[in-house]
């Protein structure tokens, strides 16, 4: 479903991805940990062509997102990215959050878009807040909001940036929660850039570790705990 082969990525002079092989298969959960600054965001949007990668190649739901004929728009339509923060517009209630993308991209009608969005609400246990606005919630009550949004375009591949990094701790579990039934209840492949040794340990079918732009580690994720 995620295909790299041999991609490079420069920023100006600064090698941020060295000779990245990596193949994600549909319904796979992959966890990629490493140090700060060794690359784990930039792999995530290179994914999702928020970056452009500056050689190999990157195949991601049959599209060779590096050839200029695709058009990215497509591409970013089947993926869904939940960064540390929740971007969720202050002016608009939580219901208003989740059906906007709907239907401005995916041309749903109102009514149609609404029924969606109240299941996954109900899903990530929000139900009864569609009507607030975001700063009346927590932070991981937001966080699920975005989920959900991100949801809502019915994606076949969510990225997750540090999810729970910007979350006061008793807040963490609930998001995580979130995440672990979309992997094991709906089979969602999913790449998640974290911290969280537990949710990888529990959910992740593979974990990578990155170092100074490589992966030095690539292992299941049983075998990752059993020889560190
Ligand atoms: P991580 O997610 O592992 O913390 P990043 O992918 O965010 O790492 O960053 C990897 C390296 O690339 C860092 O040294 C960072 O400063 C650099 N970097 C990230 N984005 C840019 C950019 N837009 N321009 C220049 N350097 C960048
Ligand atoms: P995160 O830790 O969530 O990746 P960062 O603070 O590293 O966030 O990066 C935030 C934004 O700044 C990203 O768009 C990234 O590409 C950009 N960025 C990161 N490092 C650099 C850098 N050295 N030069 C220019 N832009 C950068």
């Amino acid at each position: 479903m995620i295909t790299f082969k041999d991609v490079e990525k420069y920023y100006g002079q600064f090698h941020a991805l060295k000779n990245i092989n990596l193949e994600i298969k549909k319904g796979e959960v992959v966890v990629a940990i490493g140090p700060s600054g060794s690359g784990k965001s930039t792999l995530l949007r290179c994914i999702n062509a928020l970056e452009e990668i500056s050689s190999g190649e990157l195949i991601v739901n049959g599209v060779h997102i590096n050839d200029p004929k695709t058009n990215l728009n497509d591409v970013r339509k089947n993926l869904g990215m939940v960064f540390q923060h929740f971007n969720l517009y202050p002016h608009k209630t939580v219901l208003e959050n989740i059906i906007l993308a709907p239907m401005k991209v995916l041309k749903e009608p109102r009514e149609q878009a609404v029924v969606t969005a109240e299941s996954l609400l109900e899903r990530v246990g929000m139900l009864d807040k569609k009507d607030a606005y975001p700063n009346q919630l927590s932070g991981g009550q937001q966080q699920r909001i975005a989920i959900a949004r991100s949801l809502a375009m019915k994606p076949d591949i969510m990225l997750f940036d540090e999810p729970t990094s910007a979350l006061d701790p008793e807040m963490v579990g609930e998001v995580l929660d979130v995440m672990k039934k979309l992997a094991a209840d709906e089979g969602m492949t999913m790449v998640v850039v974290t911290h969280e040794m537990g949710f990888a340990r529990e959910v992740a079918d593979r974990v990578i570790f990155m170092a100074d732009g490589q992966i030095l580690e690539d292992r299941e994720a049983n075998a990752f705990y059993e020889n560190p």
